[in-house]
């Protein structure tokens, strides 16, 4: 783990990048939001990014966001940003303020039918695989709709927007056809008025391409590493 004090300059480094590209983008710092991504991030971390104020965190896993919500009793804003099965539905139903990830509606369903439970509406966002890959979650663009117009019947969800993981590529650029293709199904699914479905979160730009994100209009970026330091993946396995 990074120490409390390469945390808060990871974390104004990145801040400045936003401004900047914020900027260059005629936009408002306001209009985005930071998720740092603390997924195999020990507890230490979120607090050290927490001490620098920072508030929004995001978790791919729910086991692991549990385990960090039992720590961690401070007031923080958590994000599941992750691939969510139907049998944990229940571990994140009320305790968290986005589900990034939702590409079924047997899913939507299974948060609503909680959320119904609880009392609750959930927001949520509809991954979309936007590069069409064979190996990647999320509806493909073309049935994006068709999904909403189906999740817009359920009572114990409210879709908020959309959320995208962009290809993989080695130069930022290769993004932003992406990124604009998100924003322009965002609009275009606006446009159609669809009871009960907001469309005003866009959910895309990680670490290597979130300035380009901004540019192309995105409102929540997930920023792993860039705060927290490369991922040590071979204590897992
Ligand atoms: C890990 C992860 C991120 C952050 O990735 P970095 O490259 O570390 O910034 C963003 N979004 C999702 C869905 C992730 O799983």
């Amino acid at each position: 783990m990074l120490t409390e004090e390469q945390i808060r300059k990871n974390l104004e480094k990145v801040e400045e990048r936003i401004c900047a590209a914020a900027k260059r983008a005629g936009r408002d710092r306001s209009e985005i939001t930071l998720i740092a991504v603390s997924k195999m991030n020990p507890p230490e971390a979120i607090l050290a990014a927490y001490a620098s104020g920072q508030k929004v965190f995001g978790e791919n896993k729910v086991q692991e966001l549990s385990m960090k919500q039992e720590v961690i009793k401070e007031d923080l804003d958590w994000h599941l940003i992750g691939h969510l099965q139907t049998n944990k539905v229940k571990y994140v139903v009320g305790n968290v303020s986005y589900i990034h990830s939702v590409d079924s509606f047997h899913l939507a369903q299974a948060i609503s039918k909680e959320a119904e439970k609880k009392g609750l509406v959930v927001n949520i966002l509809i991954e979309v695989n936007i590069g069409a890959e064979d190996t990647k979650y999320g509806v493909e663009p073309e049935k994006v709709k068709d999904l909403i117009c189906e999740i817009s019947t359920l009572r114990g969800v409210k879709v908020c927007g959309l959320m995208t993981v962009a290809p993989a590529t080695d130069d930022p650029e290769g993004s932003r056809i992406y990124f604009r293709q998100m924003k322009e199904l965002m609009v275009d699914i606006r446009n159609q008025n669809y009871d009960n479905i907001f469309m005003n979160v866009l959910s895309m730009g990680m670490s290597s391409d979130f300035e380009v994100a901004i540019e192309e209009g995105a409102t929540h970026i997930r920023v792993g590493s860039s705060i927290f330091g490369e991922r040590d993946y071979s204590a897992i396995h």
